[in-house]
């Protein structure tokens, strides 16, 4: 018992007002035990402290020699929590032992005088023994009905446990009760407010706690670095204008969002809130996406008094679905619009500040050169400035990423943009811009289409921006693949525009144009092409070009090729080409492209038989006037000779040379008049009812005088032959012409038979010899004009090659018909059909 107890006692004793001393003593200690154990409690910061306070007290109120205190666990087992005086060994063999069942409903003291009267198991008695203990004492310790736990004290010897001691014991016990389950429950909750605050300390997820007056009562780290803050403690300590100061609120479309619309502020209106905010800390000008949703929470009557907001960020996946909008926008941009020069500007504006901070599309041009088409930059005032340096100093310089990038086909990607400024710059006012316009790091994407490079696509980054990371480089890549595609798909467009124009008036054009491509498939064939070849387009194009063109690779060796290179056209070659059976002569020249090669010529048979018709004339007419011209002139001189005397039959004999080559000669000059008459369209056809007949014994008899004896000429007309419609001029030139070649081309001599019948509705006239006869493949050739089947004379029958000419074209006038009928080896029959009048 302490001092100030005894001193306590005999100041009591010495006014004399308690009689009983013992009684006294007892209460005494019994209220310096419920002070201190008071005390204890509110001193002890743990249960760990109270406990052992207990003890000391237990120890010091009950004059035990030792004591120990043990608390039920989870599963109602008793477990030492605190003692004093008890050995390790003793505590491992007691630990678990209780005299209550866990659950026991009032459980009562239990009082040890005498080891040996306890009772115990065996094991039990022998381990208290063991321990010296004489006699011991098992308190309860009972919260509400619950057996929380049990102090023990011990005695070394046996001891009677007077009923003041049990129930000081029991008091103590009371209190120690209460206080150990309280103290449990603050600890328990101390442990789990702890763990709480370190779950919102630890969490990404920022959390923010507000009063109704809109102040912070707690932030956590992540709250306080989303706002550009370092910890919940700067966040929280700083004032409302530091915070303000630091950042700037935008709504989901970057518009600065009304303080009372933050879901914070919501919360505190009793509503739960959510929506996507993005923190521009204005320092760094650093853009943070948030998705912040907030509750309200609720005092006892229902108001709300906190709003609890937890923000998430989410500036990656925002970042990430932001480029991919991008994308989705230039793709549809790219895609809306032929106009790509426009479309590409566009781009680069759009591409400003979602992607970069300045932006530059260059064109490459067939030349090599480089054009910028789009320019943007993050401060609008300097979009012009970007461009204007552009044009001064296209990016030529071998170095130049830029050019690089062409070269390569692959993107190129700066870390630190300032550090290549010298690779960049032309001189050092160019240098000096570069500097000046701040790039960080920078992408330079090529724009690849079918394996041409058509140009780039340059990115910076511009303070604050982050410098471009190897998502960036691939979302160029991206951006560049589609632009590329529609650029593409422009050209293409527009090229086929203009080959659609181009093929449009190639359809009118009279040359003929085909084009091949490399493996010589037909591509384009227009009309007069078609009309060359005798092949229409629609079965031309996609077919090998030798499988329409017969001899193609003999006389493709032979057409005068220039390229696109070498530029220029070379003198189209005149080339036989033969259409179906039929030659035709083609001016024709090439040009050979990437894809292939044109070919353009003019049909100039028409011109050329003309041509050739002119040569033929000369040559023939030139011969066979001189054959006769001779005779007459050899005839002539020999007539005048006065050295000479001629009997008169020999003078009779050169005159007549005279006259028959003079007939000859005016024949010729005869053929030569109808033939050009005929081409100059000047021949007039009078058709009126002729008597056939009649018209051909006419032409024999005025014939007969030339015919040689070998020859019999015999006329077979049937006296009713119907009247011939037709000219009867005409008419007897042909039967003249037909008949002198009868008689001229049987050389052996033969019977020549004329003859005319009605066949049908028409009169046919027949004229038959037993001479050299025409040979089937030549049969259509002798009637078209100077055409002979024996041009040399070798056979020795002369002829200009214009009578059967005269002859169809005469007949055909008349509406009529004319053809021949001969094997080749011997005889022919001429027929002329012309309508029976
Ligand atoms: P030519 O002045 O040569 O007789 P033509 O136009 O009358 O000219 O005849 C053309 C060619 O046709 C002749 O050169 C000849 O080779 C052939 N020819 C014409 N008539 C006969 C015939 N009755 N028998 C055989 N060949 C003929």
């Amino acid at each position: 018992m302490s001092s100030e107890t005894d001193d306590f006692l005999a100041s009591a004793a010495s006014v004399g007002e308690l009689g009983d001393r013992a009684e006294l003593r007892m209460r005494i200690a019994e209220a310096d035990a419920l002070y201190r154990i008071a005390d204890a409690i509110a001193r002890s910061r743990t249960l760990d402290d109270l406990l052992d306070e207990a003890i000391d007290m237990l120890l010091t109120t009950t004059g035990a020699d030792r004591a120990s205190v043990l608390l039920a666990d989870d599963a109602g087992v008793m477990r030492y929590r605190a003692w004093r005086g008890v050995s390790d060994a003793y505590r491992a063999a007691t630990e678990g032992h209780s005299p209550w069942a866990p659950d026991a409903s009032d459980p009562q003291p239990v009082l040890v005088e005498q080891l040996a009267d306890a009772g115990f198991d065996p094991a039990l008695e022998e381990a208290v023994r063991a321990e010296g203990i004489g006699a011991l004492a098992f308190v309860p310790l009972v919260h509400g009905s619950r057996l929380v736990g049990k102090f023990m004290l011990y005695h070394d010897r046996p001891h009677e446990w007077r009923p003041e001691e049990l129930l000081l014991s029991r008091t103590i016990a009371n209190h120690l009760a209460s206080a150990t389950v309280r103290t449990q429950a603050q600890e328990a909750l101390r442990v789990s407010s702890d763990q709480l605050l370190t779950i919102m300390r630890t969490v990404d997820e920022g959390i923010v706690v507000q009063a109704p007056a809109g102040g912070l009562v707690y932030a956590n780290d992540a709250a306080a670095r989303l706002v550009g803050f370092g910890s919940a403690e700067d966040f929280l300590s700083a004032s409302r204008e530091e915070v303000l100061a630091q950042f700037e609120i935008l709504d989901e479309e970057r518009r600065p969002l009304e303080p009372d619309q933050l879901p914070g502020r919501v919360a505190l209106r009793g509503e739960t809130s959510e929506r996507t905010l993005c923190y521009r800390v204005l320092a760094t000008g650093e853009e943070r996406w948030s998705f912040v949703r907030a509750n309200p929470v609720y005092d006892a009557s229902g108001e709300p008094v906190l709003s609890v907001s937890v923000i998430r960020d989410i500036t990656a996946p925002m970042a990430a679905e932001q480029r991919l909008r991008f994308l989705a926008r230039a793709g549809d941009l790219l895609g809306e619009s032929l106009d790509y020069e426009k479309t590409l500007a566009a781009i680069a504006e759009m591409a400003v500040p979602t992607l970069a901070g300045q932006v530059v599309i260059d064109l490459l041009e067939d030349d090599g050169s480089i054009r910028c088409v789009g320019a943007a930059h993050v401060d609008p005032s300097r979009r012009d400035f970007v461009r204007e340096l552009r044009l001064r100093y296209p990016p030529t310089a071998h170095d130049h990423p830029v050019q690089t990038a062409i070269r390569t086909g692959e993107p190129v990607y700066l870390t630190d943009v300032q550090a290549h400024v010298d690779e960049m710059s032309q001189d050092t006012e160019h240098a000096q811009a570069i500097r000046e316009l701040a790039n960080t790091s920078g992408i330079v994407v090529p724009l690849i289409a079918r394996g041409r490079t058509l140009g780039t696509i340059q990115l910076g980054t511009i303070a604050p921006q982050p410098r471009f990371d190897a998502a960036d480089v691939e979302l160029a890549v991206e951006l560049a693949r589609r632009a590329s595609l529609a650029l593409d798909n422009a050209r293409l467009y527009r090229a086929a525009q203009e080959r659609a124009h181009a093929a449009e008036a190639l359809e009118f054009v009279d040359d003929g144009v085909f084009l091949l491509d490399r493996a010589g498939i037909v591509r384009l064939w227009n009309p007069a092409a078609a009309a060359a070849f005798r092949v229409k387009a629609a079965k031309a194009i996609g077919r090998p070009v030798s499988e329409l063109i017969r001899d193609w690779k003999t006389l493709q060796d032979r057409i005068p090729l220039a390229t696109t290179q070498t530029g220029g056209s070379r003198r189209p070659q005149t080339v036989p080409v033969d259409v179906q059976g039929e030659e035709r002569w083609l001016s024709i020249s090439a040009v050979r492209f990437p894809g292939g090669t044109v070919y353009a010529f003019r049909d100039l048979t028409e011109e050329r038989a003309v041509e050739q018709l002119k040569s033929d004339f000369v040559a023939t007419v030139s011969h066979e006037l001189r054959t006769p011209l001779a005779a007459i002139y050899g005839a002539a001189l020999t007539l005048q000779r006065e050295d000479i005397r001629l009997e008169e039959s020999q003078r009779n004999g050169l005159l007549s040379i005279v006259a028959s080559e003079s007939d000859r000669l005016a024949r010729i000059v005869n053929d030569i008049l109808w033939a050009s008459r005929l081409d100059s369209g000047q021949m007039r056809i009078a058709i009126e009812s002729c008597n056939g007949a009649k018209l051909a014994r006419q032409v024999i008899e005025a014939l007969r005088s030339h015919v040689p004896e070998t020859v019999e000429l015999s006329v077979e007309l049937e006296d009713d032959l119907p009247p011939v419609a037709a000219d009867p001029d005409k008419l007897r030139q042909v039967l003249t012409n037909l008949i002198d070649n009868a008689i001229k081309y049987s050389p052996d001599g033969g019977r020549v038979v004329v003859d005319a019948a009605r066949a049908g509705n028409a009169i046919r006239f027949r004229i038959e010899d037993e001479g050299l006869g025409v040979p089937p493949a030549e049969q259509d050739r002798i009637f078209e004009k100077f055409f002979r089947l024996d041009p040399n004379l070798a056979l020795g029958v002369g002829g200009t090659g214009l009578g059967l000419y005269i002859c169809r074209e005469l007949v055909h006038r008349m509406h009529g018909r004319i053809w021949v009928v001969s094997d080749g080896r011997r005889g022919s029959t001429f027929f002329v059909e012309l309508p029976a009048a």
